[in-house]
């Protein structure tokens, strides 16, 4: 049996006038996260995570965003190409942790609606998949709800 382990961290800018989505889950909010995709800031720091488990480089060599395929693209469906690709190299999603640094808004009635979303694309059950929430405490970009930040780890395994 052979384990390895990924990291992966993404940043995007909250603005007015886009959606917010975290973790699959669209939120209610009056800002969103600005990018080529939806932005979902939680699933591409997965992504980079499960990529980065496997030594397949990043969400950007995969995806970039100067690619018109990707625009606005569903990040759920990001998700599942980089499973696919762990899964080519013979692994197995074992667990994930991560967590999102936000000031606003509260995510934790969201939570499992996030885990069950991410568990059903990767074939885990959602106690594998931990999702942690913090504030910086009004501190820096994120603190001025300019900015969302998301780290996870994975753990993954081969028989
Ligand atoms: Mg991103």
């Amino acid at each position: 049996m052979s384990y390895r382990i990924g990291q992966g961290i993404d940043f995007h800018q909250m603005v007015e006038g886009r959606d917010l989505w975290l973790g699959g889950v669209k939120i209610p909010h009056n800002k969103g996260c600005l990018g080529h995709s939806d932005a979902d800031v939680l699933l591409h720091a997965i992504c980079d995570a499960m990529l980065g488990s496997v030594g397949l480089g990043d969400i950007g060599y995969h995806f970039p965003d100067t690619d018109m395929a990707y625009k606005n693209i569903d990040s759920k469906v990001l998700l599942r190409r980089s499973y696919n690709l762990v899964r080519d190299k013979g692994y197995w999603i074992v667990n994930i942790d991560s967590t999102l640094l936000l000031q606003e808004p509260k995510i934790k009635p969201y939570i499992i609606q996030m885990q069950d979303t991410i568990s059903r694309i990767l074939n885990l059950s959602p106690n594998d998949v931990s999702i942690k929430a913090t504030t910086t405490e009004g501190l820096s970009f994120i603190g001025r709800e300019e900015g969302v930040v998301a780290t996870a780890n994975v753990l993954v395994m081969k028989y």
